[in-house]
């Protein structure tokens, strides 16, 4: 069989087939780093990467490029160096550490190249000149921006009637503009604002430039995967192909992959309904590979409801998979009904479910050799057990509360052995008294 995804400018099923198949180019559109990634930001990271492992599978790790941007200039950056008194580059670079650090714990690979826009910003002008050159785009009071009548295709992977389009743009129609579709390549910034100097005065580029320079300068003009969150085909990726497409003069993306909404019980994530969860919060309260599997639960294309309970559910799962590997060695080959599955439109839900066909101690090897492959059951089977939540008991107070119980009981001081017990009860140890007289112990859930 072979790899087909629903393209999201077709909205069909397609057949992936590569322009190269030995430099399979995909990029993803990476944060904006002035704040915690919320876990509806760590959705398209953990598709993407299931679909960058699946593509090393297919082709070779080698002969897969995956490139994912860091946004590190950005209006709602300089809004909050401003309202924080911070230096624009600590809130990036803490950021993006936190970000790494973050996606890490998910168990998501990093990608290829990270290219940060503010290295880019050469390339970007030469892009603004091309396209002004080619008359799709125009100067006008130190801005520059892209003409939308001047392509005649555009709107084509949005599909949108232009008065929506123009409705969706939701900017105020500047004086300087020819159309009120018109979108900004450049914009002038004052002398307290971060800017670069170029033809048109000092200032920054628009963040939809941003993506198609680094894609040129890293992956070529001609990409085989484009992806992202359904909430960046417009205007974000409509308008990162108008300017590739007009600047080169051919397609820009084979195959646009865009994944669903994130839910918290059902309702849009947001501050106000106080739904909303930062990956960061998560973390200190759950293994990163029970968000992983959380995230992979439902089709990438489906909107996914994101619950604690869903978590807290999906590390039992994890708890019983790894109870099954202890000693156990993943098998050479990769269980074919999960690779079949994400074959298809990467149906992580149906691999999941390969996944638990095999949770059985005679098919254990393949548990883990499919499990290692989608990122999960990584850990030791004993750090799995014994790594501290939310802040609970350390390693070395449960352990020294272990060797205080066994003094207790030697001494026959029973009433203090069962104290220490319920003491390690409550705080979620599980005890296991071994026949040789050694205590074991392991963490269950906190549920
Ligand atoms: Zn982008």
């Amino acid at each position: 069989m072979s790899l087909v995804l629903t393209n999201s400018m077709s909205g069909r099923k397609e057949t992936f087939k590569p322009i190269d198949a030995a430099n399979v180019r995909m990029y993803v559109c990476g944060p904006t780093v002035y704040d915690h990634a919320h876990i509806g930001n760590a959705r398209p990271p953990v598709v993407f990467d299931l679909l960058y492992r699946l593509l090393g599978h297919l082709y070779g790790a080698a002969h897969v490029t995956y490139a994912r941007n860091i946004t590190d200039i950005d209006d709602k950056i300089i809004a909050r160096a401003q309202e924080s008194g911070r230096d624009i580059a600590d809130i990036t670079d803490h950021y993006t550490r936190i970000y790494r650090e973050d996606m890490a714990q998910l168990n998501i690979l990093p990608p290829d190249i990270e290219p940060l826009a503010t290295d880019h910003i050469e390339p970007m002008i030469a892009m603004i000149k091309a396209l002004i050159e080619k008359q799709v785009a125009y100067a006008a009071e130190g801005h520059v921006l892209f003409h939308v009548p001047a392509m005649p295709d555009y709107g084509k992977l949005s599909h949108r009637p232009r008065d929506e389009m123009v409705a969706g743009a939701r900017v105020e129609v500047a004086p300087y503009k020819k159309d009120p579709a018109d979108f900004i390549l450049w914009k002038p910034s004052s002398p307290n604002q971060p800017g670069w100097d170029s033809p048109w005065g000092r200032g920054r580029p628009g963040w939809h430039l941003e993506c198609s320079a680094m894609i040129k300068a890293h992956l070529g003009t001609e990409i085989d995967l484009h992806g992202g969150g359904q909430d960046l085909i417009f205007p974000h990726h409509e308008n990162e192909m108008a300017q590739s497409e007009c600047a080169h003069d051919h397609p820009f993306v084979r195959t646009w992959v865009h994944n669903g909404y994130v839910l918290a019980n059902g309702e849009k994530m947001s501050k106000s309904l106080g739904n909303f969860h930062t990956v960061h919060d998560l973390l200190a309260d759950f293994p990163g590979e029970a968000i992983r599997l959380t995230l992979m639960s439902a089709h990438y294309r489906q909107p996914l409801d994101f619950t604690k309970d869903g978590i807290a559910e999906n590390r039992r799962r994890l708890d019983r998979w790894y109870r099954l590997i202890g000693g156990v060695e993943a098998a050479k080959s990769l269980p074919q009904t999960v690779i079949t599955a994400l074959e298809d439109d990467l149906n992580s839900p149906k691999a999941i479910a390969a996944l638990e066909a095999l949770a059985k101690p005679e098919t254990a090897d393949q548990l883990l050799a499919g499990a290692q492959f989608m990122g999960l059951l990584l850990e030791a089977p004993d750090v799995w057990f014994k790594a501290e939540r939310s802040g609970g008991l350390d390693q070395q107070a449960v352990e020294a509360l272990i060797v205080e119980r066994r003094a207790a009981r030697q001494a026959r001081d029973f009433a203090r052995a069962d104290a220490v017990r319920d003491q390690l009860d409550a705080a979620g140890i599980r005890l296991l008294d071994r026949p040789d007289g050694t205590t074991d112990w392991e963490r269950i859930g906190h549920d």
